[in-house]
């Protein structure tokens, strides 16, 4: 949830003092898009609406992109009815403004964890219930494995077994009644030793998958609320970066939004309206009911009382 991009100016169409203030972009990433802003928006911001358009949508969400839109209009209303202001705009094609809604593994982290009944938020204590569920899973985990493999080494002797006294058999052209009806029950003994093994290999998968998702979700809330942790390590696979479920980027290249991950709708509109925020150029406020605080963590879908005054104040309306 953070307002810039890293230098990634590309010169070609640029007048040459842009070129200078690119250059410096890194270093003065904030200044940058302010002013990236106010050639966008005009010399004076919030007098002319902001047009957006969609960019990438991607259907993996559980959401249409009517649905999409509908949501990117409500978090619009959320500025707009406190200032009786035309801020936003959507328009088909061709807006200002790009809003993006992106799937990775951050959102197919949140559906696995929605599945098993796990709401997440951004606090210290979804932190803490999701940590005490992937350290007891690890530790089914390892406790199944063990179990496996147990299970495996048995079925592989019995196996090995199995096979010599066929081999003996057939080297002798064929085995009597009574070792052939033995050596049917190993064989039969042997399946049913299969499909056992099959059904605690779907079991340690899904515990796989489980913690996997915990653990991208714990790393997400790790960086989101700063927290000096170890980071959590996914099983059999590597990834689980830094996470934000929205994004707001500015550069000489134009202007976008994407949204990462959502639980439900009223995050949703939540996070758009935290990213439309930085387009109208507001940065993170100290007030943890604020939609520009830096963390989606409340659930009022009105404006706080800090967020309306640095509505105010960017938009120069005097109260
Ligand atoms: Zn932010």
């Amino acid at each position: 949830m953070q307002n810039s991009r890293q230098g990634r100016a590309s010169i070609s169409l640029v007048i040459g003092w842009v070129i200078v203030l690119g250059g410096f972009g890194y270093y003065f990433r904030a200044p940058l898009s302010d002013i990236w802003q106010r050639i966008q928006s005009g010399v004076l911001p919030c007098v002319q609406p902001i047009t957006y358009s969609i960019g990438t949508f991607d259907p993996k969400f559980n959401i249409s992109k009517s649905d999409f839109i509908a949501s990117i209009k409500q978090s619009e209303q959320i500025w707009e009815s406190q200032v009786d202001k035309q801020l936003f705009e959507y328009q088909e094609n061709g807006g200002s403004l790009t809003v993006n809604l992106i799937y990775d593994e951050r959102q197919a982290a949140t559906q696995k964890l929605q599945k098993i009944g796990v709401v997440i938020n951004d606090n210290q204590s979804t932190y803490n219930s999701l940590k005490a569920k992937y350290d007891s899973l690890k530790s089914q985990y390892a406790q199944q494995r063990v179990k496996y493999e147990a299970l495996e080494n048995s079925y592989q002797s019995a196996k090995v077994q199995y096979e010599s006294q066929v081999d003996y058999w057939q080297a002798r052209g064929g085995a009597p009644r009574a070792e052939y009806n033995k050596l049917e029950q190993q064989r039969e003994s042997l399946n049913s030793q299969v499909s056992i093994l099959n059904s605690e290999q779907q079991k340690i998968n899904e515990m796989v998958e489980t913690i996997n998702a915990l653990a991208t979700s714990l790393n997400q809330l790790a960086a989101e609320l700063n927290l000096t942790v170890e980071k959590y390590n996914t099983v059999g696979s590597q990834n689980g970066g830094e996470f934000q479920e929205g994004e707001y980027r500015a550069d000489i290249q134009g202007r976008e939004i994407t949204v990462y991950q959502f639980d439900d709708r009223a995050k949703l509109v939540r996070v758009l309206a935290h990213e439309f925020g930085h387009a109208l150029g507001l940065e993170h406020v100290e007030d943890p009911k604020a939609i520009m605080y830096r963390l989606n963590q409340a659930s009022n879908d009105r404006l706080s009382a800090v967020d309306l005054v640095a509505l105010k104040k960017r938009c120069n309306i005097l109260e």
